[in-house]
């Protein structure tokens, strides 16, 4: 049995029974059999299912939000800010899906013709992450489902009741129910899953557990997306408004409680406004309320797997002990039951610390000072990460010509900690392999067949 629990408290939510070699496996051949039909309905038909998953999603908005915020430990108002978030990127997919996948004449002369269609992979394994299942579910499920794939759907163990809450509405929405098949359990289920031979591995999750994703599948040569973690760099310029970036950049690694793939996870601030912005980032901190999930006013809640917190205390032992100092937290919070940390800003750090190298995924930053703008951004790519990076400064022309210098999928000018539907969503090294959203994102779902056709 896999049991949900709360991690404001640790009371447990309900208790569930997890998937079997022997239920993965039925689910599978369920799939199999049922994606060539789903695959033959007209695009219009997918789409039209997938719009009224939209709208199940506004009309349950509210206990949606409430299963998210009690499993996950979400604080209530960035679970529907997830939920109605979640509303764009479907608009996304709804407007661009068809143009993407049209068939294309490349070639007709002399009787002979060319074109590209795209074809569904066919059976294909999603295994999610907890700290946004809507947005990183999404990402994959609703894209693949579009296009014709059939979707066994793995959300993590700890956003499970989500994971079937998504399955239920897309199910009433009219997609059939061996068409897209929720697994519920951890690893060990994501284990089985793979066994069965799928036609493409879409993961969300850790470096590490995606490194053993990529080697279990390897000898198949089946297709592997790998959207994975972050060391997400921001340097802030001397010419800012320093109270604003102070503003931007505290939310950007704390929002979430911090547990965001593109998180801010380090600061490089210049030298010259370095100790105001310090001032302005630790006042912006100590300003967050801290509290239970379920409250409107709350904007940190606890970490949502216990794990986490070990990490944390590693990192502010370690950066003290070589020298960092402590403006806020660096501690657990006395709550009963939960796994809580207090928000954290450390400073005086430098990359032999593990903050500064290791993911933290947790409500923790460390601000090292830089003389110049080369130092900055060799600080930047000093990571195994690549996932997002951030510059801020007045000058578009010293924007441009840093973050061209940064190794990123993704980088960000006086903005950070944000993902357009629109855009790819991609990482560099241990951030992952392949991409979602876009118009790529779409096509990433399909395998071009190319057609030689000769009318004579
Ligand atoms: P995780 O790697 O612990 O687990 C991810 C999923 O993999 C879970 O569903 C888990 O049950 C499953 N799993 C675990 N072991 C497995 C195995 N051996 N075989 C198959 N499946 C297995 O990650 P997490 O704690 O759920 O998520 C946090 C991580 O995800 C962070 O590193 C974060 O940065 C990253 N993340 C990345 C993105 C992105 O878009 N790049 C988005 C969200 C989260």
């Amino acid at each position: 049995m896999l049991s949900i629990t709360n991690p404001a408290n640790g009371s447990v939510i309900a208790e569930l029974p997890e998937d079997t070699h022997e239920s993965v496996h039925a689910k599978f051949l369920a799939a199999r059999r049922a994606q060539p039909a789903w695959a033959a309905a007209p695009l219009a038909t997918r789409l039209a299912t997938i719009r009224r998953f939209r709208d199940g999603i506004v009309a349950h908005l509210e206990r949606l939000a409430a299963v998210l915020t009690s499993e996950v430990g979400k604080p209530i108002r960035q679970s529907r800010n997830e939920l109605n978030g979640l509303l764009g990127r479907i608009d996304f997919f709804l407007a661009e899906t068809e143009r993407t996948l049209a068939p294309r004449a490349v070639f007709d002369e002399g009787g002979m013709i060319e074109t590209i269609e795209q074809v569904p992979l066919g059976v294909v394994a999603n295994i999610s992450a907890w700290n946004y299942p809507y947005f990183v579910g999404a990402n994959v499920f609703v894209p693949a489902l579009a296009a014709g794939n059939a979707v066994l759907y793995k959300p993590s163990e700890y956003a499970t009741l989500t994971g079937l809450e998504i399955g239920n509405l897309l199910h009433a929405s009219g997609v059939p129910q061996d068409v897209f098949a929720v697994l519920v359990g951890g690893g060990r289920v994501g284990i089985e899953l793979l066994k069965e031979p799928v036609d493409g591995v879409f993961f969300t999750g850790s470096y590490p557990t995606g490194k053993r994703i990529a080697e279990a599948v390897a000898g198949r040569l089946t297709k592997v997306q790998l959207e994975l973690g972050g060391k997400d760099p921001t340097y802030v310029c001397e010419d800012v408004d320093v109270a604003a970036a102070a503003a931007s950049l505290a939310d950007g690694a704390m929002y979430n409680t911090g547990q965001s793939c593109c998180s801010v996870e380090r600061i490089y601030v210049h030298e010259r406004i370095h100790d105001a912005f310090v001032e302005a980032f630790v006042q912006e901190v100590q300003g967050f309320k801290v509290g239970e999930p379920a409250d409107e006013t709350t904007y940190i809640g606890p970490l949502t797997r216990s794990q986490q917190v070990k990490v944390l205390q590693m990192q502010v032992a370690d950066a003290v002990a070589k020298g960092a100092r402590l403006l806020a937290g660096g501690h657990t919070l006395d709550r009963p039951g939960g796994h809580w940390f207090a928000p954290t800003v450390l400073v005086d750090v430098n990359h032999d610390m593990a903050v500064m190298r290791e993911e933290s995924f947790g409500p923790i930053i460390g601000i090292q000072k830089v003389g110049s703008d080369d130092e900055a951004v060799r600080l930047m790519n000093d990571t195994e990460y690549g996932l997002t990076a951030g510059v801020y400064t007045r000058d578009p022309a010293r924007a441009r010509r840093l973050l061209a210098q940064v190794n990123a999928g993704s980088v960000y000018w006086n903005c950070c900690d944000r993902v357009s539907p629109r855009l790819p969503w991609s990482g560099l090294k241990h951030s992952g392999l392949g991409l979602t959203l876009s118009t790529e994102g779409i096509a990433t779902f399909t395998r071009p067949k190319a057609w030689h056709l000769r009318s004579a």
